[in-house]
């Protein structure tokens, strides 16, 4: 058994607290890691998981943003839908390959090809939470999970979700004995939005973590699973602190190219989409891009909320330079938000760029090589090196097969 645990926005500072977390030194000391693994542009959970399970950069994938771009809805549509990953991935691969596969609140998984199956999904318009799963997603499965375990629920606050999939986790294990499980914990990233990523509740979340791993360790020793078991356990970016809002927006309204007042948009000839750390313009009077770049330049030459430019790397690795024609990023201790904000503490969305913006994989169990550490990677090395451990054929990835830690 494989199984692919991703600890949402748990960068390399928490993973070295786990690391040496107290309760998990029995059976995390022989385990092989890399330390500083970096997460792909733009930094957001919807399109690290896409590369996650396709081991290509976003321009490839196209889950560019987590959300749709949808000016004026303050509610727009994730790209909930396995159909949103334009490549080959590990669901599609383990299907061919007659795995038996298990996914629980794995993003971009709607209608996924796994059999059993919690997509993460909320409810749209009039729908209660349970007919949004159940639409996307296998029914019997899921209704005999929240048979099960739906009293841990509390809508989606944390730390009841977590518990949830969780307490699904070790009854999947032992129920359904799948050949590949994708297992998805946002307990710190909530957290971190909330408080922010060296709040006390960012740290108390990071000890849940840490009481998970060891009931699952527990679990499987129990069973006799831990030594026939295979596990990677990773985050899909990092947090960083942000007090200061802004609404690159404001720009565009005062050059007469969007109308809003409020969370009301009346009309727009430009937008920028928000990404939390980066934002990006589509604007549709080429002849204007002049005017909005000069005014980016005043401002990021005053030291204001706009750091600087992105890159052309940058713009074409995140797939954006598809439809858009250029991206900022935030200055430090800013975040940018798109009509309405949602107030955050703690924010990613940034570029590869930021010191102390990684993440970490730690490998352990059957085919791992003990007490290696391997000083830096890609969450797209994660596709490679699963594709390795489950013998299945790889295909062209932008990430590499972490071969040293493999037996
Ligand atoms: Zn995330």
């Amino acid at each position: 058994m494989l199984l692919l645990i991703s600890l949402d926005a748990v960068g390399t500072d928490k993973f070295q607290l786990i690391l040496k977390h107290e309760r998990l030194k029995k059976y995390l000391n022989r385990a092989s890691y890399v330390n500083e693994v970096s997460s792909v542009f733009v930094s957001n959970t919807y399109v690290a998981h896409a590369s996650i399970v396709t081991g290509v950069l976003p321009k490839k994938h196209k889950v560019i943003e987590n959300f749709v771009f949808d000016p004026g809805n303050l509610k727009p549509d994730w790209n909930w839908f396995e159909s949103c990953i334009k490549t080959d991935n590990l669901f599609r691969a383990a299907n061919r390959n007659k795995l038996k596969v298990a996914s629980l609140l794995w993003p971009v998984t709607a209608k996924a090809p796994v059999k059993y199956n919690i997509p993460e999904i909320l409810p749209r318009g009039k729908e209660t939470q349970l007919m949004a799963s159940l639409k996307n997603g296998p029914k019997l499965f899921q209704l005999e999970m929240i048979f099960k375990y739906g009293r841990l629920l509390r809508g989606v606050r944390q730390p009841a979700l977590d518990n949830f999939a969780f307490a699904c986790l070790l009854d999947v294990i032992k129920n359904k004995k799948p050949d590949l499980i994708f297992s998805h914990f946002t307990d710190v990233d909530t957290n971190d939005h909330m408080y922010g990523p060296h709040s006390k509740e960012s740290y108390d979340a990071v000890d849940r973590h840490a009481e998970r791993l060891e009931k699952l360790f527990k679990n499987l020793e129990k069973n006799k699973l831990l030594e026939k078991t295979t596990m990677l356990i990773f985050g899909d970016h990092s947090c960083l602190e942000s007090q200061k809002e802004y609404c690159p927006n404001e720009i565009l309204k005062q050059l007469g190219m969007a109308d809003f007042k409020g969370h009301k948009l009346r009309s727009y000839s430009a937008w920028f989409k928000s990404c939390g750390g980066s934002a990006f313009l589509k604007l549709y009077d080429k002849s204007k891009l002049g005017l909005i770049e000069k005014k980016l330049d005043e401002m990021i030459k005053e030291g204001g909320p706009v750091k600087r430019l992105l890159s052309k790397g940058e713009m074409d690795e995140s797939g954006f330079s598809d439809g858009y024609v250029l991206g900022i990023e935030a200055a430090e201790n800013y975040y940018f938000y798109e009509l309405e904000n949602d107030v955050h503490k703690g924010s990613h969305g940034y570029s590869l760029r930021q010191p102390g913006y990684t993440t970490s994989i730690i490998a352990l169990g059957k085919g791992i090589r003990k007490n290696i550490i391997a000083p830096k990677g890609s969450i797209m090395d994660i596709c490679p090196t699963a594709l390795r451990i489950l013998n299945i054929e790889p295909w062209e990835t932008d990430g590499r097969a972490l071969t040293e830690l493999l037996l």
